[in-house]
């Protein structure tokens, strides 16, 4: 328990990195504008980038203070990578993969969008690794109270399709909300697990990835992940 940060020391080092900002460095390309606010990093690139170094810092020293001490682990995995599983998720902050599933350096690959949605960037990452690197599982991850999920139902029930490429996520979500029914109550729970099956039917089909699902060298697999217990639950995909 002594590791955990002291909130005051953190507001004072986020003040010090704030002040980062007027003190002559040139903004990088990270400088942003509303959309690059974080809570938890300070509210800017600058001490989002800045929080992110830290903590690459202490993983490298050995101290983490999230219980991830894999340090040895890195350097053991530096050679080739043989990785057992690739796992599809949510960009969800909440559902970090390497953590959920206690996966060490080199064990797993992992792919994470909005919603999981396919494009065409992660089906031939999926394609490589399933036929690069013989990698015999691919699993597409879930989990309750998706936002992205959310999104797409908010965008049916009022007509109004987001602009820019969050539309892109919002059309390919929205076959599973219709699905599930926009009336039902339960629409966002149900269309979750949807949109998980039709990701995993999409992926059994595609055009690299369908000839070793069917011999059974690589099986792709749907779940479910629960924010509140941390257990990821298998879908019956049939
Ligand atoms: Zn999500």
């Amino acid at each position: 328990m002594a590791n955990i940060p002291d909130p005051a020391r953190r507001r004072r080092r986020r003040a010090k990195l704030n002040g980062m900002g007027s003190s002559g460095a040139a903004p990088g390309p990270l400088a942003g504008g509303p959309a690059a606010q974080g809570r938890q990093a300070g509210g800017t690139p600058r001490a989002a980038l800045a929080e992110l170094l830290a903590g690459n810092r202490r993983f490298v020293s050995g101290q983490p203070v999230h219980g991830h001490d894999v340090t040895a682990a890195a350097a053991a995995a530096s050679g080739d990578q043989q990785p057992y599983a690739v796992v599809l998720g949510c960009i969800d902050s909440r559902v970090p993969l390497e953590a959920i599933f206690d996966q060490t350096f080199g064990a797993i690959c992992v792919i994470r969008t909005g919603g999981h949605v396919l494009d065409r960037a992660v089906c031939g990452s999926i394609e490589y690794v399933v036929g690069q690197l013989g990698v015999p599982l691919v699993m597409v991850l879930g989990h309750e109270r998706c936002g992205a999920v959310g999104a797409a139902v908010d965008a049916l029930r009022s007509g109004e399709r987001p602009g820019g490429s969050l539309a892109h996520l919002v059309d390919e979500i929205a076959p599973a909300v219709t699905e599930a029914g926009l009336d039902d109550p339960a629409v966002h729970p149900l269309a979750i697990r949807r949109h998980v099956r039709r990701t995993v039917r999409t992926l059994r089909d595609d055009d690299l990835l369908a000839g070793p699902v069917a011999t059974g060298r690589v099986a792709v697999v749907g779940g479910l992940y629960d924010l509140a217990t941390g257990e990821v639950a298998l879908l019956d995909l049939a």
